[in-house]
C-alpha cells in the first residue's frame, strides 16, 4: 500500500469473501480465521440474519444525528441492560468508549485520579493511551492526561492504591492485548471490594472479552463483579464501526444535555447491527458458547501446552493466548501458519493469540489447534518474510 500512512505492518494477504469462520483471499485461498478481524466479527461472515437487518436499514436510513428520537438506539439499550438499573452512551470505538467513561467518573465523583494497571491496553486516543501501559504505542506522544497512575495487576500491593481521593479504577478481566493474562478471580473481587469501601468507580473494559467472546454476554459475570462502568465496542455490531458505555441510572444527571456528545455515535446502520448481534446472543446461544470454550481450553491445554516452544497456554471461553519461548516469534508462527491455511494474532510477550469467531464448529476449533501443533512441532522455519 503506497497511499497510507505505514502505521499496520500488514500481511501480504487480502481477504475479499467470507462466510462462517472461513475468508477467502484475492490470492484464491481459502482460510480458517482464528481473528474475527480482531474480536469484531463474533458471529462470523456473512451472518445471514445479520445480512438482512442490515441490508432493511440501509435501503431506510443511514444516519440522523442525536438531535431526533432513535428508537433504534434505545432498543439496543435496552437489550445491553436488560432489568438492570443502568443506561446507555453510545459512540464508534473501544477508545471513545474509555474516553466517555473516565469523563463521565470525573464528573460524577469531582476527581480527577484515575488507576490503571500495568500491562493494560484501553485504546489510541489520549485519555484512553495514557491509561494505557505500553511504552512501545505510546513513545514520543506525550505528555499524557495527568493523574492517571498505574498498580501491578493481579498483584496485593495494588490495593493499597486504592484510595479515596481517585475518580476511578480502569482493568481488563482478561488482559487481551496485554497476552490473554486473566485477572486472579479473588484479586479482582478485592479490586471491586476496595473500589466500594473508598467510593472509587469501577471502570471494566469488555471491549474485547465482550459480547460473548468468553462465554457469557460479558466476562466479568464470570467473575461476579459489580462495575459502575462497563465500556465495549469491537464485536458490538459484528464489523459495524460502535461503542458504548453503561453505566449507573444513577450518572444520568453528570451525562446531561451537552455534556458529551459523538456525530456517529449510535448511527442507524451500527444500531441495526448491534440489534442484529445482541438478538443472537440469546442464553442459550451464550451456554453453546459456554461449553464450546471449555471443550476449546481443554483441547488447547492437551495439545499445545507441553510443547517444548510453549511456556504457557491461558484463556476463557473462545479467547485463548500461547506464550512461546524466546526462540520462537510469536509472529513467525502466525506466518508459517498462514501458509498451512489459519489467520491468528499475535499479543504482547511473544504470546499466539487465538480470538475464533463464536460460530466456529468445535470439528473446526479442533482442526485449528491441530494446525498450530503442527507448526510448532515444524521448528526451526526456512526464513520468513513480509
Ligand atoms: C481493542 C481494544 C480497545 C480499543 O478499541 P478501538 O476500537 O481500537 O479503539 C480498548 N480496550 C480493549 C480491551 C481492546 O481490546
Amino acid at each position: 500500500m503506497k497511499y497510507t500512512y505505514p502505521t499496520y505492518q500488514r500481511y501480504q494477504i487480502e481477504p475479499s469473501t467470507g462466510q462462517g469462520s472461513q475468508l477467502t483471499a484475492t490470492n484464491g485461498k481459502t482460510y480458517l480465521d482464528f481473528t474475527s478481524g480482531i474480536g469484531v466479527c463474533n458471529l462470523g461472515y456473512k451472518n445471514p440474519a445479520l445480512l438482512a437487518q442490515v441490508h432493511d436499514q440501509v435501503d431506510k436510513l443511514w444516519h440522523i444525528s442525536n438531535l431526533y428520537e432513535n428508537d433504534l438506539q434505545d432498543q439496543v439499550a435496552h437489550l445491553l441492560v436488560g432489568a438492570a438499573d443502568k443506561q446507555v452512551f453510545f459512540c464508534n470505538s473501544g477508545t471513545e468508549a474509555n474516553e466517555a467513561a473516565i469523563k463521565l467518573a470525573r464528573r460524577v465523583t469531582g476527581k480527577a485520579g484515575i488507576l490503571a494497571f500495568t500491562n493494560g491496553f484501553h485504546g489510541r486516543t489520549y485519555g484512553s493511551l495514557s491509561a494505557t501501559d505500553n511504552a512501545a504505542i505510546k513513545t514520543g506522544f506525550g505528555p499524557f492526561v495527568p493523574d492517571i497512575s498505574f498498580a501491578p495487576y493481579n498483584e496485593q500491593a495494588a490495593l493499597a492504591q486504592i484510595t479515596p481521593d481517585l475518580a476511578a479504577v480502569i482493568l481488563e478481566v482478561i488482559q487481551g492485548e496485554g497476552g490473554v493474562v486473566l485477572g486472579d478471580p479473588a484479586w479482582l473481587q478485592a479490586v471491586n471490594q476496595k473500589c466500594q469501601a473508598t467510593g472509587v468507580l469501577l471502570i471494566i473494559d469488555e471491549v474485547q472479552t465482550g459480547m460473548g467472546r468468553t462465554g457469557s454476554l460479558f466476562a466479568y459475570e464470570q467473575f461476579n463483579l459489580d462495575p459502575d462502568i462497563v465500556t465495549l465496542a469491537k464485536a458490538l455490531a459484528n464489523g459495524i464501526p460502535v461503542g458504548a458505555v453503561i453505566g449507573r441510572k444513577a450518572f444520568a444527571k453528570d451525562f446531561g444535555p451537552g455534556s458529551h456528545g459523538s456525530t456517529f455515535g449510535g448511527n442507524l446502520i451500527a444500531m441495526a447491527a448491534a440489534k442484529g448481534v445482541l438478538q443472537q446472543l440469546t442464553p442459550d446461544f451464550l451456554k453453546d458458547i459456554k461449553a464450546k470454550g471449555q471443550e476449546f481450553q481443554q483441547d488447547l491445554q492437551a495439545n499445545l501446552a507441553a510443547l517444548p516452544n510453549v511456556v504457557a497456554v491461558s484463556g476463557l471461553g473462545l479467547m485463548a493466548g500461547i506464550q512461546l519461548t524466546d526462540k520462537l516469534s510469536a509472529d513467525q508462527v502466525v506466518q508459517q501458519l498462514q501458509k498451512v491455511g489459519l489467520l491468528t494474532l499475535t499479543a504482547k510477550h511473544n504470546v499466539l493469540r487465538l480470538l475464533p469467531p463464536l460460530v466456529t464448529t468445535t470439528a473446526a476449533l479442533h482442526q485449528g489447534i491441530s494446525l498450530i501443533k503442527q507448526v510448532l512441532q515444524e521448528v526451526p522455519y526456512e526464513s520468513i518474510s513480509r
